[in-house]
């Protein structure tokens, strides 16, 4: 039940509604209850009274009443619907903002078809159970306990018969509710894992398409979701017996009903009427049964799917803000690494690391693949905290500062930049909400991108493909640094892109690149030459530690990784010095 209570709390502001909504239920369950009554009190007048004027009236209160119910059913349906609809709609973006507040550890544990499945089916499910378990249970609770009610004073001896049969029926239903729990959770299983591999073909069609590996990707597809066929089979062999049989066992006892009752009217203790309502009753009483059963599965799988959901939701963000966040101001850029020693997993990646930058400088990262470069950049961003040692803002460590306002300060220009499928300019308004159409402009100019983007057909509001694909990987750059420009951080990430670029796309984006760095601290994961000469410090990785640091000319002198790699142009294979650049 912790799971449901989990759930209620969304249901709290429409609290009024939902009272009127289970008024109007109520009311609908106890109006079925009565008709049975007036179509006895209509057979008994053709069949006993035999009058005309006692009949008519009773036909008028039938109609009346129906339209009562009517008018409460349909009052009831919306309302339980539109709250159920609305509860989701909360829950979702309470989902979403949680998802995105999540440390990078786990999206690195997850698959994202998993969290696709859990937004999509599992919510669902969740509605579902949010509207219809309610009420099912109250219609049916009122339904069962009024109908036995009035048939105990109808006909004790009729309605013995009844609850003779009742009780093994119940239990039946009960072990076929436990079975169909345990198919269709196989069947939700293999359902989402089907859904991943969509999920992965989708996020790398490139790929797939490259290596033509979509007749490989369809089989894995197919695997898993004929599997799931499976699954679905072995459900429907016990969901399409269930139906069937309570069918055949409410037509048995009907049977039953009417043979003993027979005797009963041919021998004077109750009158047709009376029979015809207790049969009816009789009826009313089988649903209730039946959905009590399909309410038990219900009610098992919202509770998984709530629980599948709440796994993720009670997923803590590791990285909190502290309790009383440092504010802010004025800050001038420097960065201290004091011994920062980290691991990803089990097994240190960055060893006991320290350096200082002053504020303006900038610091060139370099070391051959997988030297922990990529790592120090994210231990900066706070995607991770080191597992020992500080790193300081202004002497400030950065784990006291209020994270949204550090991360104010900080722009990033990424290898790979992504950009949203919208417009030109709400990817450049992206680093800065609020900014005006001339700061948009100012900043495109000072990135070289204003002049490729006006020259497109729709300038500014040119939609970009997905991820960007309908720009080039140069056009994509000058973006990104259009968009670090107008956030004006104090201190900057670059990540170079490995891949080289034509001369004229590198020396745009590296003027632009240069404006973006004037007056800031600034960190390269670098791999080209001119950005490593340039620089205030280089600081040489490898197997993450730091094995040299100084400036370029010293560090040649030094022969040591440096030297090494710079000889053997490991730092960038493609370009050289005097390349333009
Ligand atoms: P570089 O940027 O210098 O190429 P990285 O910082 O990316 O190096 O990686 C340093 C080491 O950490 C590598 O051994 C890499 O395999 C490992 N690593 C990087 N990212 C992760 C991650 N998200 N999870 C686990 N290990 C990682």
């Amino acid at each position: 039940m912790k799971e449901f209570h989990n759930i209620l709390k969304y249901a709290k502001p429409y609290t009024k509604s939902l009272i009127f909504a289970f008024l109007c239920l109520a009311l609908t369950s106890l109006i079925n209850l009565v008709l049975p009554l007036i179509v006895r009190n209509m057979i008994n007048a053709v069949v006993v009274l035999k009058n005309h004027e006692v009949l008519d009236g009773l036909a008028w209160d039938l109609i009346i009443i129906i339209g009562f119910q009517a008018a409460f059913a349909v009052t009831h349906n919306y309302i339980f619907g539109f709250v159920g609809h609305r509860m989701t709609t909360d829950f979702r973006i309470e989902f979403f903002s949680h998802i995105q507040s999540l440390s990078l550890r786990f999206f690195q544990e997850r698959r994202v078809g998993e969290i696709l499945s859990r937004m999509s089916n599992d919510i669902s499910v969740i509605q579902n159970a949010l509207v219809s378990i309610p009420v099912a249970l109250l219609r049916q609770s009122i339904t069962l306990l009024g109908a036995l009610a009035i048939i105990l004073h109808l006909n004790w001896k009729l309605t013995g018969l009844i609850l003779l049969i009742l009780p093994p029926l119940m239990i039946f239903a009960r072990v076929f509710g436990r079975r169909l729990k345990v198919f269709s959770e196989k069947l939700q299983d293999q359902l989402a894992q089907a859904v991943v591999v969509l999920e992965e073909v989708m996020s790398s069609i490139k790929i797939v398409k490259s290596f033509t590996r979509e007749p490989y990707e369809r089989d894995r597809f197919q695997e898993k979701i004929e599997t799931a066929f499976e699954r679905a089979v072995d459900k429907l062999k016990i969901s399409a017996f269930f139906g069937p049989f309570i069918l055949g066992l409410t037509f048995l006892v009907s049977a039953l009903l009417i043979w003993y009752g027979g005797y009963q009217v041919m021998h004077g203790a109750t009158t047709p009427g009376e029979l015809a309502a207790f049969f009816l009753y009789a009826l009313i009483i089988a649903g209730p049964i039946g959905t009590f059963v399909r309410l038990y599965t219900q009610i098992q799988e919202a509770r998984d799917a709530i629980q599948r959901v709440y796994e993720i939701l009670d997923t803590q963000p590791i990285i909190q803000n502290p309790e009383n966040p440092v504010p802010l101001e004025n800050i001038t850029g420097s960065i201290q690494f004091e011994n920062v020693s980290f691991g990803y997993q089990d097994t240190g990646v960055i060893h006991d690391v320290s350096f200082d930058v002053l504020p303006g400088q900038t610091v060139a990262l370099v070391g051959p693949s997988g030297a922990g470069k990529s790592t120090i950049i994210k231990l900066l961003l706070r995607f991770f905290d080191p597992n020992s040692g500080t790193i300081r803002l202004d002497g400030h460590d950065i784990r006291t500062l209020d994270r949204k306002s550090f991360l104010s300060q900080i722009g990033l220009v990424p290898q790979e930049t992504l950009l949203f499928g919208g417009t030109v300019r709400e990817n450049i308004l992206y680093g800065k909400l609020d900014a005006t159409e001339a700061e948009l402009e100012e900043a495109a100019q000072k990135a070289n991108a204003h002049e490729f983007i006006t020259n497109m057909e729709k300038g500014y509001d040119t939609i970009v493909g997905e991820k960007g694909t309908k720009l080039s990987g140069g056009e994509r750059q000058r973006i990104a640094i259009a968009r670090a420009i107008l956030k004006d951080p104090k201190i900057l990430v670059l990540d170079e892109a490995t891949s080289s670029l034509d001369n004229r796309s590198e020396s745009l984006i590296k003027e632009g690149l240069e404006t973006l760095m004037a007056h800031r601290t600034t960190f390269i994961v670098a791999h080209r030459l001119s950005t490593i000469h340039k620089a205030d410090q280089i600081i040489v990785l490898d197997k993450g530690c730091i094995v040299e640091t100084g400036q370029h000319e010293n560090l040649m002198n030094n022969k040591g990784l440096y030297h090494t790699l710079y000889t053997m142009k490991m730092l960038d294979p493609t370009v050289h010095e005097g390349s333009g650049l």
